[in-house]
């Protein structure tokens, strides 16, 4: 018989043993809460250039749409705090690009807790994303009782703060759920207060043709100069609004050895450096997403 209780703990317990930071479940069933909050978001224009936020809207709002058969959503953190940061006088990477590029790796690892599940838990069909689908990451692990959407409008995990990647494995089997947990952002308004382009609009709102984050590595034309001059030396991302996050300063760093970048990373000479040298250093990084073309032109 499927006991669901073995069976939701078997599956945290082998996602742990995999190097997960946290796990959660939610149901597949429509996420009605955040349909309102999208569709104002986009008729506002919030998505800036990125026109494929439009799409497939009716599968963004519901797991099952997506996936026909999936009962529940296996949701999965992964902290990447790094021990160590790029000294600030150098060019600025975001935190989550310091190691390889997370996509590649977190779904990997998710089709091997799909193997595991088959083979020592029970029969289960499996499709994994990780920012490869129209898919509400951040409203599924809060449905997942993984944390809450900060007013910066990251997902904050009590133990491991914002500095986490989020990857969903929708799945055929029901399990145990989890619980909602509150906003404890309380009255803090740090990450609204600085923010060096006033991108956060108002609590969770992030108007996105002003967030150095996007303008950094989405945005194909020049950046505005209104808000080049607010650039600092950033050339892919921004961390501000997470380094300034109360709840993420006493978090542990990461132990993935796929993250922790080697020594040369944080002394690169970036005055010159060519296509074929960057192609190389970067080759298996998030910042092919932006591109050699891109980020030169940031540094410059
Ligand atoms: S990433 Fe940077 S620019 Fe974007 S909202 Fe956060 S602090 Fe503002
Ligand atoms: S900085 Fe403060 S307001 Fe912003 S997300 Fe963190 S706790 Fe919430």
């Amino acid at each position: 018989m499927f006991d669901i209780k073995k069976v939701s703990e078997k599956i945290k317990n082998e996602a742990k043993n995999l190097g997960f930071s946290d796990r959660g479940f939610a149901d597949a069933e429509p996420l009605f809460a955040h349909e309102k909050f999208l569709k104002d978001w986009l008729s506002s224009g919030y998505n800036a250039e990125m026109k494929f936020m439009e799409n497939y809207f009716d599968k963004r709002i519901s797991p099952k749409n997506l996936v026909e058969n999936a009962k529940s959503v296996i949701v999965v953190l992964l902290n990447y705090k790094p021990e160590k940061t790029l000294p600030k006088d150098v060019p600025q990477i975001a935190k989550y690009a310091y190691g390889i590029d997370y996509h590649y790796f977190i779904k990997q690892k998710l089709y091997q807790l799909l193997d595991k599940i088959n083979l020592e838990i029970t029969a289960c069909n499996g499709v994994a994303f990780v920012d490869s689908a129209p898919v509400l990451e951040r409203a599924l692990a809060v449905k997942a009782g993984l944390g809450w959407i900060g007013k910066n409008s990251m997902l904050i995990n009590r133990k491991f703060g914002s500095f986490c990647f989020i990857g969903t494995l929708f799945v055929d089997i029901p399990l145990e759920y989890g619980q909602e947990i509150e906003n404890q952002c309380n009255k803090c308004e740090n990450c609204l207060k600085n923010c060096p382009t006033k991108a956060i609009i108002s609590p969770k709102i992030i108007n996105a043709a002003r967030c150095l984050s996007y303008l950094t590595i989405e945005h194909r034309g020049e950046i505005p100069t209104e808000y080049k001059t607010l650039l600092g030396n950033r050339i892919f991302g921004c961390d501000t609004c997470n380094d300034v996050c109360p709840y993420n300063k006493k978090t542990p760093y990461n132990n993935t050895p796929e993250f922790m970048p080697a020594e040369e990373f944080f002394c690169l000479e970036w005055q010159g450096i060519t296509r074929g040298k960057f192609n190389k250093f970067f080759k298996n990084s998030a910042l092919q997403r932006a591109g050699f073309g891109k980020i030169q032109k940031n540094y410059l």
